[in-house]
């Protein structure tokens, strides 16, 4: 009986080695200070690539692949080609063994994700405009959590501008991520766990705890449990301002995540001008100033950087006004003074602006 032209198409890989055979092989042990901890359970790998949805014919992006587990559910998902991402030179003859057996399908880039310039790693015609639905790209990754958490931060801002991964369209990412990075980034409004990640995720993407991955499921054992997230960027973005604009706004208002939000939101403005700027900003957004900043929406964060981008449309010093620097500044002047007991000089630029 002839087999359905669907299955027939379908690749698998032949069979090779296990992870926990090519470990002793090559001799991968994994680096602690280097945070490696590896996925041997081919159930579980098939289970987090399940999370990007249907990869028929995908072009994906693996970060991280190490010793291959993850890899190898991604070749059996029927992609299209995977190009992987590895820091370490000691996992690349592995990774060879595995592109052998997958031939045509398999590119490996040895490199940092960090500084890898995703926007040519794929060819143009895989690109989806951004209004439509996403393309047929996806990135996945088990990477280190002092790797994925500043990744997906510089992630966010490609996708606010897109560039990088998203010069192809809406790129759709799964990654793992520490359980309690996973939590924030998924929190809802009025969670215990609502912080500035959350907002920066959120107003740029649908974002889904998929599941939390026990840390006994690793060689080694890591000391906290792993969540896999799964994001789709947003065509409209919630909070139509720049990036760097919007996380100006979010990081203050969590400055003081116990105490009320105008509290944050005080310390977007020189000290002299503070308390008048910061009660007709509240007023502008119509957010009640007593809310606490994990209780605020997104369409109230929004309201917020919509506010605030009136205030340094009208003083355009206020844009580069740290009040951390402010009190830096103050403190080295105190300290001068002190020495030289002269008069402290001229106030920064943003100060004279009030
Ligand atoms: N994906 C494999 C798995 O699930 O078993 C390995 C996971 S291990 C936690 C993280 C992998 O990411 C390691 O192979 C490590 O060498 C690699 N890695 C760490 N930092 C990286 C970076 N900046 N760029 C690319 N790969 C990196």
């Amino acid at each position: 009986m002839m087999a359905a032209p669907g299955k027939l198409a379908s690749f698998r890989l032949p069979p090779l080695p296990t992870i926990g055979e090519l470990i002793k092989l090559y001799n991968l042990r994994a680096e602690k200070q280097l945070s490696q901890n590896f996925l041997l359970d081919l159930r579980l790998t098939d289970k987090i690539v399940r999370q990007a949805g249907s990869l028929r014919d995908a072009h994906v992006c693996e970060v991280g692949p190490g010793p291959g587990g993850l890899t190898r559910s991604i070749l059996n998902a029927g992609v299209s080609d995977v190009l992987v991402v590895e820091k370490d030179t000691r996992f690349i003859p592995g990774l060879k063994l595995l592109s052998e057996a997958a031939p045509g399908k398999m590119r490996i880039v040895h490199g940092d994700i960090l500084t890898y310039r995703m926007d040519r790693g794929f060819t143009e015609n895989i690109s989806k405009p951004w209004g439509e639905d996403p393309p047929n790209l996806h990135i996945i990754g088990n990477l280190p959590f002092n790797v994925s958490t500043p990744l997906i931060i510089k992630w966010l801002e490609a996708i606010a501008n897109r560039t990088g991964p998203f010069v192809y369209g809406r790129t759709r990412l799964t990654l793992t991520f520490q359980k309690e990075v996973a939590e924030r980034l998924t929190a809802s409004t009025g969670s215990k766990q609502r912080s500035r990640l959350s907002i920066m995720a959120q107003y740029l993407c649908t974002v889904r705890n998929c599941f939390t991955i026990p840390g006994q499921a690793f060689i080694p054992k890591p000391e906290v449990d792993v969540g896999v997230v799964h994001f789709t960027p947003l065509v409209q973005p919630q909070i139509p301002q720049p990036f760097k604009l919007v996380e100006k706004v979010v990081r203050n208002v969590f400055q003081f995540r116990r105490k009320h939000c105008y509290k944050g939101v005080e310390m977007l403005f020189p000290e002299m001008c503070r308390l008048e700027l910061t009660q007709e900003m509240m007023q502008k957004a119509d957010v009640d100033p007593t809310l606490r900043p994990a209780e605020l929406t997104i369409p109230q964060f929004r309201a917020l950087v919509d506010a605030y981008a009136q205030f340094c449309d009208r003083e355009p010093a206020f844009l580069g006004y740290e009040f951390r620097e402010e009190l830096r500044l103050k403190h080295l002047s105190k300290r001068r003074n002190k020495t030289t007991a002269k008069p402290s000089g001229t106030p920064p630029s943003s100060q004279r602006a009030c």
